[in-house]
């Protein structure tokens, strides 16, 4: 077989609701502690502590030797920016990327913060960039084929004048952060396996605003544009459902912002189309 893309029971997809839920809840609380003067490092122990106190844990840490809780990327870096003593500035755009294991299932989301007044283009690389995340999820239906999700994002990105990363992609997630299948954000529409009630899905784009092409930093993880232009990234935890998709890492009290979103996407769309 060469898709087994796991599907989930009710009871399965509860758990991960569960996880999902948390660790948009701690995307949150930790974005807020994204200040002017705050080092990467302080913001991820943060992090770190809040995860414990929860009773939930970072499936990020220690995955492949990962050195953080987080992954916390500034301006031109993309993503995978580990624990450093670089600091938050006024302007910045700050990339957080958060998962939690808790009670046995994952969950994961990311989202790039403005710090203090984001302005012109790189306002405009961070607007694009979530569009094509809602864009993508509006995609994520019974059905569908998993490149349509793919093709959601690229083609809108690109519209955009913007360019999608290609070395790193979403994924499958449930019992571990990373299960089948990938989730390109680039490709032709209509390909690959057939969307089906159960599976959840991380999607995410990574939009830069210059060249599509990446490098890795000397710490072997920190993940940078060769242009040093800024990039932005945006996460959900999806689930394919027979109606429409479910977006299960939505923070507590926040669900009529996420479903605007969506509606805004879904109108973006009707404009494409016609
Ligand atoms: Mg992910």
């Amino acid at each position: 077989m060469r898709h087994m893309i796991p599907i989930k029971s009710e009871r399965e997809v509860e758990g991960v609701r569960r996880s999902c839920v948390l660790a948009a809840n701690l995307l949150c609380e930790v974005a807020s502690k994204i200040e002017p003067g705050r080092s990467i490092r302080e913001i991820d122990e943060y992090a770190g502590v809040r995860m414990k106190a929860c009773g939930a844990r970072s499936p990020f840490l220690g995955y492949k030797g990962f050195p953080g809780n987080t992954c916390i990327s500034i301006n031109e870096e993309v993503v995978h920016g580990t624990p450093r003593d670089r600091k938050v500035q006024y302007g910045d755009m700050v990339s957080l990327d958060l998962g939690v294991i808790f009670e046995g299932w994952v969950g994961d989301t990311a989202m790039t913060v403005a710090v203090g007044l984001v302005e012109g283009e790189n306002r405009r690389l961070m607007e694009v960039t979530e569009q094509a995340l809602y864009l993508a999820i509006d995609k994520a239906r019974l059905g569908n084929r998993l490149s349509d999700v793919s093709h959601a994002v690229e083609s809108f990105v690109v519209a955009n004048g913007f360019s999608v990363v290609r070395e790193f992609v979403g994924h499958g997630i449930g019992r571990t952060l990373h299960e089948e299948p990938q989730i390109p954000n680039f490709g032709p529409p209509g390909k690959g396996p057939k969307l089906k009630t159960g599976m959840t899905l991380a999607i995410e784009p990574m939009v830069n605003q210059g060249t599509s092409k990446v490098e890795i930093l000397g710490d072997g993880w920190t993940v940078v544009t060769v242009d040093g232009k800024p990039s932005a990234h945006f996460e959900h935890t999806v689930l394919i459902t027979r109606d429409a998709p479910e977006i299960l890492t939505i923070p507590e009290g926040r669900a009529g912002e996420v479903a605007r979103k969506l509606k805004e996407a879904q109108q973006i769309e009707k404009q494409i189309a016609a």
